[in-house]
């Protein structure tokens, strides 16, 4: 393959995916763009995506450890015997009955990564790496209007109109993630006269554009919507029309009663946010033509699936269901299903979903998927025992990563690991794949075929996408599908009788009348060419059982920790130890790094001192400082009732005094960047999840985001 020009495909630096260009001379990729004819646009990341591709640190053929789990001592290995080694283990778990307990941590870029699949045809437990940190809101997007999960679904900002209000809340929306063209998006429907406003205890990027802050207190979010919905509805500035058609009967008078003793003064006490500006905001809001919020779990704090219902109901009250600029709900794509399409387990039943021990306390909140962070404590108790990652990084990035690294490496009685395999694809050695049993080289977003379809993908609406080969993958390394490919071709033959990657990704196709051949005919996208706005007035309803919105959630009338209504007031966690640890850590994204964090890393443009994030000190504000007598500088100790760290001071009046600011994804000591580079993880204060289930659990998962911490000199 001695490719020249400039070659469409699909970004992978970070999960956003954005459709790029790639120049590349005589087989050797020298540059990265946005793609023009996608709405294109490519951030530092994306572009230095070459820098990745030729880094040292490749690895290029599989390796066995040798040594103990996490002393990353390998030998080299034929791919053959790396097969061999899991086959005969799956084989071996499977005929003990448990083959449920094999899950693959992997970031599910696409329902049609044949990784699910597999897990499916075999029998284990679906994967793990779905970003729980927005558990909550696809939670409550389910709950609230039915249809397919509402990951990731930022209201489209290209379509906002004039007058229209866009509000971050807790949304790093500049740093990636969602799609390199936001900046612009949200900055051209400025100009076209939409307001901006960010509801972040920090100052970001996004809040230095926006028409107005509010620095609200961490958590105080659902007490801040729920103060703006008691005004717009107490004061009939609603959406009668949305109201009386598409909200379930009874509903709205519930939330009514609901709403009678949360007046903005009261919500304000709890948020810090003004009353007044409640009022301005709830009363702006009504007015506009559209009104678009973005936001994953909120404003930090636990308290994540009580905002996220807070979220919906501000948004149908304020009638901005599916409508431009306003929250869009994901559609489906016909594409084909592959027969014989394999039944996934009754992961409930076999006691093993999300709650593990503890299903039946929580059985109301079993949700679609496990979170990582769960992997530590089902290692612990026995229900995980093979476990394969790729292209992600639980050692380092999830929170807890201790726990993580503690777990994989707990033995038995009898002197064996409780986790009897850990495999890791990545392209390059990573705190987790250091210590997996098995390190084998994956291809790079450039060098494999990947059909893309994700029905939350706003900037295609319910479209597809071709990631390419462009250039030549190094040494032996493999894609991480087409392993899994021959591996379900040995293990569950009936549910994988098509060829390879490609034809499997054909017969997908096939539903649109398309191949991978002619999308790649076509500049590697298919698209309807519209999102389908208000698509629920010709589908006859929403996707509830009454089809139409629900407010109110009955199942959690007798909920412990949640309610038929959201509860307003702070969790316990965060009075509890207000004496104890005065801070709240906001844990904050930057355009140079993505949240798992080893890719971006290890990469020498994003760690440049000049134009990069070298390192990661603690932002304090100033008058905090002050009180604790730490100036500009300092190396502090920050202690969580978890973990603590050592780390420099840099003052900043973008932080609320009453927390601290730690950048998310550093800590790697591991490739020769990273390892020469600073920045603390802040997983190593936020405590592993999974040791508070109790609250954790029916939230969605504090995942990356906070806790508190106490500044020792
Ligand atoms: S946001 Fe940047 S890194 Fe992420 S996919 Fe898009 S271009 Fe790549």
């Amino acid at each position: 393959m001695e490719k020249s020009g400039w070659i469409p495909t699909m970004c992978y630096q970070c999960k956003a995916e954005c459709a790029i260009i790639a120049r590349v001379e005589d087989g050797v990729l020298k540059e990265i763009r946005g793609n023009p004819n996608s709405r294109g646009k490519a951030c530092v990341k994306g572009m230095s995506g070459v820098s990745l591709q030729y880094s040292p640190d490749r690895l290029t053929y599989p390796m066995k450890r040798v040594g103990e789990r996490g002393e990353g001592k390998f030998e080299r290995i034929s791919w053959d015997e790396a097969v061999d080694i899991i086959t005969t283990k799956l084989k071996d778990l499977r005929d003990r009955g448990e083959a449920h307990k094999l899950t693959a941590s992997f970031f599910p870029h696409s329902i049609t990564d044949p990784k699910w699949r597999f897990l499916n045809a075999y029998g284990g437990f679906i994967n793990t790496a779905l970003p729980h940190c927005d558990s909550a809101k696809i939670l409550a997007w389910i709950k609230t209007t039915g249809g397919v999960p509402n990951h990731h679904i930022p209201p489209a900002w290209f379509t906002v109109p004039e007058g229209g209000i866009m509000m971050l809340a807790g949304r790093h929306a500049f740093g990636g993630l969602e799609d390199a063209s936001i900046p612009k998006d949200i900055l051209e429907a400025k100009e076209r006269g939409a307001k901006l406003v960010v509801v972040d205890p920090f100052f970001t990027a996004e809040a230095a554009k926006a028409d107005q802050w509010i620095p609200i207190r961490p958590g105080g979010d659902t007490a801040f919507f729920v103060g703006m919905i008691q005004h717009i509805v107490a004061n009939g500035m609603y959406d009668r029309e949305f109201v009386a058609n598409w909200i379930r009967e009874g509903d709205f008078k519930k939330l009514q009663d609901y709403l009678a003793d949360k007046t903005p003064e009261r919500m304000s006490e709890i948020c810090d946010v003004p009353a007044e500006t409640i009022r301005q905001l709830a009363e702006e809001c009504a007015m506009a033509p559209s009104v678009g919020v973005d936001s994953f779990k909120g404003v930090m704090l636990g308290n994540a699936l009580d905002f996220s219902h807070a979220w919906c109901i501000f948004m149908a009250v304020t009638g901005n269901i599916d409508n431009p600029g306003g929250q869009p709900l994901p559609d489906l794509v016909p594409l084909s299903p592959v027969e014989p399409a394999p039944t996934p387990p009754s992961l409930h039943d076999l006691g093993w979903h999300r709650t593990g021990p503890d299903k039946d306390k929580f059985e109301k909140y079993s949700f679609i998927m496990e979170p990582t962070w769960y992997e530590a404590q089902a290692i612990r108790n026995g229900d995980l025992k093979v476990l394969m990652v790729a292209e992600a990084n639980p050692a380092l990035t999830e929170m807890g990563d201790y726990s993580w690294q503690k777990a994989v490496c707990e033995k038995d009685e009898n002197g064996n690991y409780k986790l009897e395999l850990l495999v890791s694809f990545e392209i390059m050695l990573s705190e987790t794949s250091k210590h997996a049993d098995l390190v084998l080289p994956d291809k790079s977003y450039f060098e494999r075929w990947e059909l893309l379809y994700m029905p939350w993908w706003y900037n295609f609406g319910h479209g597809v996408a071709l990631r390419q080969p462009i250039v030549e993958a190094p040494g032996e390394c493999r894609h991480a599908n087409d392993v899994f490919i021959e591996m379900g071709k040995e293990l569950s033959p009936e549910y994988f009788q098509f060829d390879d990657l490609v034809s499997y990704y054909d017969i997908e196709l096939s539903g649109l009348g398309l191949s991978v051949k002619k999308l790649q005919e076509m500049g590697g996208h298919w698209s309807p060419g519209s999102i389908g706005f208000r698509k629920y007035e010709t589908a006859g309803g929403f996707g509830t059982p009454s089809e139409k919105v629900h407010l109110y959630w009955e199942d959690l009338e007798e909920a412990p920790w949640s309610q038929a209504f959201p509860r307003v007031d702070l969790p316990l966690e965060y009075r509890a130890v207000l004496d104890d640890y005065p801070f709240v850590l906001v844990s904050y994204r930057t355009i140079f790094h993505s949240g798992s964090g080893q890719w971006t890393f290890n990469n020498p443009q994003l760690r440049d001192s000049i134009s990069g994030f070298q390192e990661n000190p603690l932002l304090m504000n100033p008058v905090a400082a002050k009180e604790l007598d730490v100036s500009e500088g300092d190396t502090i100790t920050a202690e969580s009732p978890t973990g603590s760290v050592q780390i420099q001071v840099k003052l900043s009046e973008r932080i609320r005094p009453d927390c601290v600011a730690l950048g998310h994804g550093f800590g790697s000591t591991v490739g020769g960047v990273a390892s020469a580079c600073k920045g603390v993880s802040d997983n190593r204060l936020i405590p592993d999840a999974g040791a508070t289930l109790d609250y954790q659990d029916l939230i969605g998962g504090e995942a990356h985001v906070s806790t508190r911490v106490r500044i020792v000199k």
